[in-house]
């Protein structure tokens, strides 16, 4: 059942995304920077960030609508990939961007406005023929690379937005906060793996739950391996990072 919702909810932040594109773009983030403006987006990825700091990146198994596309596509290529080498793309990409963003607020010598809405005046984000070019390319990109290469590679090798949930996980165990994990009893583990294959993330749960809970960034706590798991050896829990 959990499980049913949670989909079901990424489908609906899927269906809601011609409304929402505007706030997860990296690109008005960076027009409105030119003007020395804090733009929608950039609030949304503070927001990403501070919720990092309790809740980790739960943000990309329940609220993003790359959630639910990603939920689709995994359905089709399931392929577990490798984490690590794709991550770094990501931060290429992500440090390449936001750079930019900083550059331009230091040229502008201060932020001088705040604008939510900044080239968003209609609220909705497609609000003309011509922005559904970008809405088609985003999915286009996504789907895409999902289907060619495996499980979530969108997410981890091009995403923009995850650094910022990411950052906020880290600050969150830096300062020991107790923060959203999915913990284990590794004594109760027969090996079925079954937690490994229903993984979205490609994690070797198995191997991680020795240690009491899964320590990695790249959970996102959609809790598939706890739901899957025929002997109770994983659940939802807060703790502090060790
Ligand atoms: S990694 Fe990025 S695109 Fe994927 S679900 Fe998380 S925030 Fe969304
Ligand atoms: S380890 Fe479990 S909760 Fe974390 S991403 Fe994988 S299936 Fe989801
Ligand atoms: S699903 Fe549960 S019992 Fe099976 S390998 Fe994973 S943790 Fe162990």
């Amino acid at each position: 059942m959990r499980q049913k919702i949670r989909k079901s909810i990424g489908y609906l932040a899927l269906l809601l995304f011609p409304l929402s594109m505007n706030y997860f773009s990296p690109y008005l983030s960076v027009m409105a920077a030119m003007e020395g403006i804090i733009a929608g987006s950039v609030i949304v990825f503070f927001l990403m960030f501070l919720s990092g700091i309790v809740f980790g990146r739960s943000w990309c198994a329940f609220v993003c609508p790359m959630a639910g596309l990603s939920e689709m596509t995994n359905s089709i290529n399931g392929k577990v990939v490798n984490r690590n080498k794709l991550s770094k793309v990501r931060y290429v990409i992500f440090s390449i961007w936001f750079s930019i963003i900083l550059i331009f607020f230091i040229l502008n010598g201060s932020i001088v406005g705040i604008r939510p809405l900044f080239m968003s005046e209609n609220i909705i984000s497609i609000d003309m023929p011509l922005k559904y070019i970008t809405y088609y390319l985003v999915l286009g990109i996504f789907i895409l690379i999902n289907l060619l290469f495996g499980k979530r590679v969108a997410c981890h090798s091009i995403c923009w937005m995850s650094p910022f949930l990411e950052a906020g996980f880290w600050l969150g165990s830096k300062l020991k906060i107790k923060q959203l994990r999915i913990l284990s009893i590794s004594e109760n583990c027969i090996n079925c793996k079954k937690c490994n294959q229903v993984c979205p993330m490609s994690i070797d749960v198995m191997k991680s739950i020795e240690r009491g809970y899964i320590k990695t960034k790249d959970c996102i706590l959609c809790g598939e391996c706890v739901d899957a798991c025929p002997k109770v050896v994983l659940s939802y829990g807060f703790r502090q990072e060790e």
